[in-house]
């Protein structure tokens, strides 16, 4: 009878912290009050699906060598954490945990964009992030994959668990609708003049808390860039893990009749504009999802500086400017009229 108690104390403990890890995630994940994640985790049934996590862009890091990898399941750890589910968490992990090229893949690509030294990474994170950062400048990540290969089931664990605490805060994974300005936007840039002058290059997070409009800023003249957007526009720096909160004072003015962006600008405490940081001298319309977004969001991402010449397309851009530490951001409101 002993036993039996015994078991069913120890299930019932194992079941306890395996709520509060998922509802931990969950509160990470959705901003929410962590008695409401452990709410929600709890009410959760069995014989589901969580929304789809797309993971094939990461086929081709250079993490597993080579290796089989098997983004399938990375991807339904991913979107359990991010759902707070305990059941299909305690069935993945461990699966997950015995995979160890689709780890480094997970772990390299998302420890490539946070700054170096990061006083809040676990140290066996700490540890393995220089051999990730050597992975990617390299393209060869043997040495990364050997480490975590040689680690012990603890370290891995421990890895896995902050690994898994970013994705689910969602940024990690970062797509794109389309370019939706006009053609023709990057024509003007024979100027080098003082103002500060930016193009504007629309896209989408995919942050756990559903779509975020985005928009990068790419410097056009050589008063815009990192000092402007800290000094005169005071944006914080972004490691791409979570969405900043948003900024009251800084707002995106969309032009209902011709659907374009006509400004982003900063207001003071009385309501006036006191930086204007873009201002279109005619109306640039944006493509239609991406206006359909911003309509229901009523916000969008500011980030930048993002230089997407010698890129092959605005993500890879703007993550070359993260791993540099470059990258600034800030949350607007979108205002319509
Ligand atoms: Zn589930």
């Amino acid at each position: 009878m002993g036993r039996v108690t015994a078991g069913l104390d120890e299930n019932v403990t194992r079941k306890d912290r395996d709520e509060q890890q998922a509802a931990r995630r969950r509160q990470k994940a959705n901003g929410e009050r962590y008695q409401d994640a452990l709410a929600a985790v709890r009410a959760q049934n069995t014989g589901h699906e969580h929304p789809a996590v797309d993971l094939l862009f990461l086929v081709n890091a250079p993490y597993a060598c080579g290796q089989p990898i098997d983004l399938d399941l990375a991807a339904k750890v991913v979107a359990a954490c991010r759902a707070g589910c305990v059941s299909c968490q305690t069935t993945l992990i461990p699966l997950l945990e015995a995979d160890r090229a689709t780890i480094a893949v997970l772990a390299g690509s998302l420890y490539v964009l946070l700054p170096g030294g990061l006083g809040s990474l676990p140290p066996v994170a700490q540890a393995w992030q220089p051999l990730a950062m050597h992975a990617r400048l390299s393209n060869d990540g043997w040495q990364a994959l050997a480490a975590l290969q040689a680690m012990n089931d603890t370290d891995v664990h421990d890895l896995l668990d902050n690994v898994l605490d970013h994705w689910a805060a969602g940024g990690a994974d970062l797509r794109f609708l389309a370019l939706a300005l006009h053609d023709g936007e990057d024509d003007d840039e024979d100027d080098a003049g003082p103002s500060p002058e930016y193009a504007l290059v629309p896209g989408l997070m995919q942050a756990s808390r559903g779509p975020l409009p985005a928009l990068f800023l790419d410097p056009k003249t050589s008063a815009a860039g990192v000092d402007d957007l800290r000094g005169r526009c005071g944006w914080q720096p972004w490691d791409m893990t979570v969405v900043p909160e948003v900024d009251p004072f800084w707002w995106l003015r969309m032009e209902i009749a011709t659907r374009s962006i006509s400004e982003i600008a900063h207001t003071d405490l009385e309501g006036w504009d006191d930086v204007t940081l873009w201002q279109s001298p005619e109306p640039v319309p944006v493509a239609r999802d991406w206006w359909d977004l911003v309509d229901r969001v009523e916000q969008v991402l500011l980030c930048g500086p993002v230089t997407c010449a010698g890129y092959d397309n605005p993500a890879a851009a703007l993550q070359a400017a993260a791993r540099r530490g470059e990258v600034l951001a800030t949350v607007a409101r979108a205002r319509f009229w």
